[in-house]
C-alpha cells in the first residue's frame, strides 16, 4: 500500500488489521475519547475522574522502592499533583525536568502523598499561549507497532479527503431510515465536540454510530441477497422419489420422528423437488435429531440417481456420522463412502474413484473432502453439519467447492450438463430463530422445536472444586454399574497444547485415583486413527470414562454415556457448555451433569454458571450470554457464528439489522442502485461472495 498517508514502516502492519487501502482507515473507529478540550486549575480537580491540567515540575526522580518507578511532582500555585509511571523511557525524564512548564492529561486517585496520576499523558508547554484540544482526542484499537498519534495523525489525514466519504445510500434511503450523512457520522466518531455526547458515543448508540452499524448491516445484506439471486438462477436437480428408501430407513432406525422432524423432512422434501437450488438451514438444539432429517433428504436423492454428501468440521463427528449411517442403511441397497484427509493415500484413492465414478451415493466425511478435488458429478445434495462451527466466509466458499466443476477455485461457468447441488446446513446454531431468518439473508430456516420422546431431562448439579473427591467416587461407582461417563478438562487458553497437558494430568490422576475403572483419553492432538479408535472403544464400553478435551464438544452422540464432569465450568462460554452438557441425556437414562467450579467466582461467572443451571434451551442460554456479557463486548466468532461484523451486533441492533435488510431488498429491486461503491467499501474482500 503505498500512500503518503500511511508510513511505509506501518502498511504491513495494518494489512494485518485488515485495512488495506488508505481510506478504509476512516472506518478504523476509536474506542474511547479523551477530553483534552478543558483545561482545570490544578486547585479544582478531585479524584475518580480524568482531567488535563497544567502545572510546573519541581521534582523529578527514579525510586527503586517498592518497585522502580519515575516520580515526578508538579505544582501550580499552593497545588500539587504526583505523576507516577512504572514504565518509561529516558525521553520521559527529559520531558519532566525540574522547572519545565508541562500539561497533563489522565485519571486522578488518591495517592500515598496526595492527588496522583498513574500514567498520565505528559506534553511540554513552551508558550502560554498554546491551544487546547478542540475535539475529543479518540482512542483507537491497535496492535504491537502503531501508536495512538499514528493513528491520529493519518486518520486525521483521511478525513479531509472527501472523495474518501462519499455517500453510498441513496438519500431516500437515508431519509426513510432516519440517518446521519456519511461524511457527518465519520467526522463526529472520528472527532467529536465536547458538545457531542460522550456516553452515547463510547455506548455506540449515538446516531453517528447507527449509520455506520447500518451501513455495514446493509452491506453484508446486500452482498447475500446478491449471492442468494445469482442462485436462483442456477438449476439444480429436480429430486422426486418415491419415498421408498426412506420408508426402508425409518423401519430400521427404532423410533418414530418427532412432529418437528417430519415438517422439517416434509418441507425439504418440498425443496428438493424444485430445480431453484435449496439453500436451508435446520437449526435444533443439540439431541433434537437433525441427522435422521439430512438422512431422509439424502435417501430422496439416492433413490433418484444422484449422489448426496454429508460433511462434519471433525473427524470425529464425521466417523461418528459414517457409523450410524451405515446401521440405519444396513442392508438397504446405498453404498456409503467414508472419505476423509487422513485416510491411507490407496484406500483415499479407491473411495474418490468410487465418488467419481458415481458409486458412491452417500459420501460422508469432513470438509477436507470438498477442499480436496473430489469430484462427484451426480452430487444433488450437500449437507453441512454444525454449520455454526464454520463463517460466513466460508459457508459461501464450501458452496464454490460444491460445485461440480474441474476449476479449483470454483467459479468457472457450469457446463451444459452441470447442475447446482441442494444445500442443507445443520446447526444447534446459538441464534435465536427470528434473528437468523433476518441475518442469514441468503437462507431458509427450519427448526426442530422438540426433543425426540422419552428424554430424561438432564440434572445439572454446580460443585465446587473442593469437593471433587467426592465426585470421582460418585463416577467411579456409576461406572461400576454400568453407566459411561466424560470428564472433560479444563479450558487453560486458547492453546492446544497447554489443554492437553491438562488432560493428560487429569487422566492420569484419574487412573490413580480410580484403578479399577477403563479410563480412556481423547484430545485434539491425537492422530485420526487413534482418535476413531478411543471412540470406537468408548461405543464398544471397553472404555467407561473418557476423559477429554473440548473435543468432545460438537455432535458427539453416545446413548450409555450419561454423565458429565466438567472441571473448571466457568473458563468456558455458555454455548460451549451447552454443547458439551448435550453429549449426556441422548439415551433414555436420566443424565447428570456436574460443573465442577473453583472457590472464588466472579459475579459475572456466577450469573453465567447460574444460567446454564437454570435452563437446558439454547436459545435461551444464548440470549441471556449475550445479556450478562453485555453489548459492548465483541462476541468471538467461535461464539456468536456470525463473523465478519466489526461494528453491528444483531442482537442489540436488531432494529438496525431489519432496516438494512428492507433497504437492501429495495435497492436490489432498484435498477438504478449501484451497489459497488457501497460493497467496495465495506466488504472490499468481498469477491468470495461475488462467486458464489
Ligand atoms: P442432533 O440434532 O444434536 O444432531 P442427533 O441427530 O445426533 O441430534 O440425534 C440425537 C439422538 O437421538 C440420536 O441417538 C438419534 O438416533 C436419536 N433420535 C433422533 N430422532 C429421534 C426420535 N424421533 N426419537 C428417538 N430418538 C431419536
Ligand atoms: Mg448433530
Amino acid at each position: 500500500m503505498q500512500s503518503p498517508l500511511i508510513p511505509p514502516a506501518l502498511a504491513p502492519k495494518l494489512a494485518k488489521l485488515g485495512i488495506a487501502a488508505p481510506a478504509q482507515l476512516l472506518l478504523h473507529f476509536p474506542l474511547r475519547y479523551e477530553d483534552h478540550t478543558r483545561l482545570t486549575p490544578l486547585s479544582a480537580i478531585t479524584p475518580g475522574q480524568a482531567w488535563l491540567v497544567e502545572g510546573e515540575v519541581d521534582s523529578c526522580e527514579v525510586k527503586y522502592k517498592p518497585r522502580r518507578q519515575l516520580l515526578a511532582h508538579m505544582s501550580e500555585g499552593i497545588a500539587g499533583l504526583t505523576l507516577r509511571f512504572f514504565h518509561f523511557y529516558p525521553s520521559t525524564q527529559t520531558q519532566l525536568k525540574v522547572g519545565t512548564r508541562v500539561r497533563v492529561y489522565g485519571e486522578v486517585r488518591d495517592g500515598f502523598h496526595g492527588l496522583e496520576i498513574v500514567h498520565p499523558t505528559v506534553k511540554r508547554i513552551t508558550d502560554d499561549e498554546t491551544p487546547v484540544a478542540q475535539s475529543l482526542t479518540p482512542i483507537y484499537p491497535t496492535s504491537a507497532g502503531i501508536a495512538q498519534a499514528a493513528w491520529r495523525t493519518m486518520i486525521g489525514r483521511a478525513l479531509k479527503k472527501t472523495e474518501w466519504m462519499g455517500e453510498t445510500v441513496p438519500s431516500a434511503q437515508i431519509a426513510k431510515h432516519s440517518l446521519m450523512p456519511f461524511k457527518a457520522a465519520l467526522n463526529i466518531l472520528h472527532a467529536p465536540t465536547p458538545e457531542d455526547a460522550l456516553s452515547a458515543l463510547e455506548a455506540r448508540t449515538h446516531p453517528a454510530w447507527q449509520r455506520i452499524k447500518f451501513d455495514e448491516l446493509l452491506a453484508q445484506q446486500i452482498a447475500l441477497k446478491q449471492a442468494r439471486d445469482a442462485r436462483a438462477g442456477e438449476v439444480a436437480p429436480k429430486v422426486l422419489g418415491t419415498q421408498i428408501l426412506q420408508k426402508q430407513a425409518l423401519a430400521r432406525v427404532g423410533f418414530t420422528l418427532t412432529q418437528a422432524q417430519r415438517a422439517a423432512a416434509e418441507t425439504i422434501g418440498r425443496d428438493l423437488a424444485c430445480a431453484a437450488p435449496m439453500q436451508r438451514l435446520l437449526q435444533g438444539d443439540v439431541g433434537s435429531g437433525k441427522t435422521i432429517v439430512a438422512a431422509l433428504a439424502a435417501l430422496a436423492c439416492i433413490e433418484d440417481g444422484y449422489q448426496a454428501a454429508f460433511m462434519a468440521p471433525t473427524e470425529i463427528l464425521a466417523e461418528q456420522h459414517f457409523r450410524k449411517l451405515s446401521i440405519w442403511l444396513e442392508g438397504l441397497p446405498v453404498r456409503i463412502v467414508w472419505l476423509t484427509g487422513s485416510l491411507p493415500a490407496a484406500a483415499a484413492r479407491k473411495a474418490r474413484e468410487a465418488c467419481e465414478s458415481g458409486a458412491a451415493q452417500l459420501v460422508v466425511g469432513t470438509h477436507a473432502l470438498f477442499q480436496d478435488k473430489v469430484r462427484l458429478p451426480k452430487l444433488a445434495l450437500a449437507i453441512v453439519d454444525e454449520q455454526h462451527r464454520f463463517g460466513v466466509m466460508q459457508r459461501v466458499r464450501l458452496r464454490s467447492r460444491n460445485r461440480v466443476s474441474d476449476d479449483p477455485s470454483g467459479v468457472a461457468p457450469l457446463a451444459q450438463n452441470e447442475f447446482t447441488p441442494h444445500q442443507l446446513m445443520m446447526s444447534a446454531t446459538p441464534i435465536p430463530r427470528s434473528l437468523a431468518m433476518t441475518y442469514y439473508a441468503d437462507l431458509d430456516v427450519s427448526v426442530l422445536n422438540e426433543l425426540p420422546r422419552g428424554r430424561q431431562a438432564i440434572t445439572t448439579r454446580l460443585v465446587s472444586a473442593a469437593r471433587r473427591e467426592e465426585i470421582v467416587a460418585r463416577v467411579e461407582k456409576i461406572c461400576a454399574e454400568g453407566t459411561q461417563a466424560f470428564w472433560v478438562c479444563p479450558l487453560v487458553d486458547e492453546s492446544e497444547k497447554v489443554d492437553l497437558q491438562n488432560a493428560t494430568a487429569t487422566y492420569e490422576a484419574l487412573r490413580t485415583q480410580m484403578p479399577d475403572t477403563k479410563i480412556g483419553l481423547l484430545h485434539g492432538r491425537m492422530k485420526p486413527d487413534e482418535k476413531a479408535a478411543t471412540m470406537a472403544a468408548f461405543i464398544a464400553r471397553d472404555i467407561m470414562l473418557l476423559v477429554a478435551t473440548t473435543v468432545v464438544e460438537v455432535g458427539v452422540d453416545v446413548p450409555n454415556a450419561n454423565w458429565m464432569v466438567i472441571e473448571h465450568a466457568e473458563r468456558f462460554g455458555l454455548a460451549q457448555l451447552h454443547q458439551l452438557r448435550g453429549r449426556v441425556g441422548r439415551g433414555e437414562q436420566a443424565a447428570t451433569c456436574v460443573l465442577l467450579y473453583a472457590d472464588k467466582l466472579s459475579d459475572t461467572a456466577k450469573a453465567r454458571l447460574k444460567v446454564i443451571y437454570e435452563t437446558t434451551d439454547g436459545f435461551e442460554i444464548a440470549r441471556e450470554d449475550l445479556r450478562i456479557r453485555g453489548p459492548g463486548e465483541v462476541l468471538g466468532p467461535r461464539q456468536s457464528g456470525i463473523p465478519g461484523l466489526r461494528y453491528a451486533n444483531i442482537e442489540t441492533d436488531m432494529d438496525l439489522v431489519e432496516a438494512a435488510r428492507d433497504a437492501a431488498t429495495t435497492l436490489i429491486a432498484d435498477s438504478s442502485f449501484d451497489a459497488e461503491p457501497h460493497l467496495d467499501r465495506w466488504l472490499p474482500q468481498r469477491a468470495e461472495y461475488a462467486k458464489a
